[in-house]
């Protein structure tokens, strides 16, 4: 039996952030997809036209860094969103024990990465739920971003199952100290972290709470200063820590090269007015030096 006449729906793949996952044939194109069933029963206000507005606005978004939205519809009740299926992901690169990342494939990997969110950002729209997991593998090692734009559509995923507990270990110091207000840099230094979790294969700021989170990135980088970020004053759940210095970044990364090293420290910048963007990122020298990235079809994937 068909869902809207056209996808046949094969295996449940996993229960996500917004709802349960399928693989599906799309009989039209004979293509496998998969299709991500959204409940909007449990939500309050349901699919409103500015969250159908926004999912036309992601469907219209074609990018090879991006997973494409095929088509979205509303069936018995909860939305559908159809997506190109995709192998595996990054989470499951880096799980995997019996795959050696060079350093040319943790660049090529990074880089398809930022050139994702060069593209959320250029549109003026941020990922918000940057982590290993949501960065898609396809067939051919193409990266690509999933889930972008939902955290807008749908409300940030954190706050509404509890089972997110990952999502924490990619929070930018600024979210919290609980920003109301933030840009693009909270996906920047999402993506330093997953950075950070290739060159050291597991996660880098691992924070039981969000106040062990905050102690957490204290202790890699020291406690901010005023001087290094004025505003942390101002958040709304700013709390004062005690004073503990940083360490030298090399020693939580001593297999990593100095333009490596150079990168990670400018995406972890306290102050995200001062932080790195991310086409600033594309940039850095790190990606111009050797060993040149990886091409996709060469990168180590789980068997
Ligand atoms: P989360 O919200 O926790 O990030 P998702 O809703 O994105 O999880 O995905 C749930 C499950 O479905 C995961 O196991 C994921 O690997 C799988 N999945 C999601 N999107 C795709 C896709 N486009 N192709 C193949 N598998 C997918």
């Amino acid at each position: 039996k068909k869902v809207a006449g056209r996808y046949l729906k094969k295996e449940v793949l996993g229960e996500g952030t917004y709802g349960v996952v399928y693989r599906a044939i799309d009989t039209k194109t004979g293509q496998v997809v998969a299709i991500k069933k959204i409940r909007i029963g449990k939500q309050k206000e349901g699919v409103n036209f500015t969250a159908l507005r926004e999912i036309k606005l992601l469907k219209e978004l074609k990018d090879p860094h991006i997973i494409e939205l095929i088509d979205a519809f509303p069936h018995k009740g909860n939305l559908h969103l159809v997506f190109e299926f995709m192998e595996t992901d990054l989470e499951a690169v880096i799980r995997d024990r019996n795959i050696f990342l060079s350093p040319a494939d943790i660049k090529s990997y990074l880089q398809m990465t930022l050139k994702g969110l060069a593209v959320c950002h250029k549109k003026w729209v941020l990922h918000r739920d940057m982590k290993p997991n949501n960065l898609l593998i396809g067939s051919n090692g193409q990266l690509k971003l999933a889930d972008f734009g939902l955290a807008r559509i749908f409300g940030s995923p954190d706050r509404r199952f509890t089972h997110q507990v990952f999502a924490r270990w990619y929070r930018s110091p600024e979210l919290l100290f609980g920003a109301k207000q933030y840009g693009p840099a909270v996906d920047v230094w999402a993506a330093g972290c997953i950075f950070a979790e290739l060159l050291l294969r597991r996660p880098f700021l691992q924070g039981q709470s969000d106040i062990d989170q905050l102690g957490k990135i204290f202790a890699a980088f020291g406690t901010p200063t005023t001087a290094q970020w004025q505003d942390m004053l101002f958040l709304p759940d700013y709390v004062e820590y005690q004073y503990v210095p940083a360490p030298p970044l090399r020693s939580l990364f001593p297999m990593a090269s100095d333009d490596a090293l150079d990168l990670l420290a400018k995406m972890f910048i306290y102050d995200p007015k001062n932080r790195i963007t991310v086409q600033q990122a594309l940039d850095h020298r790190y990606f111009t030096s050797a060993p040149f990235p990886t091409v996709p079809e060469k990168l180590p994937r789980p068997a």
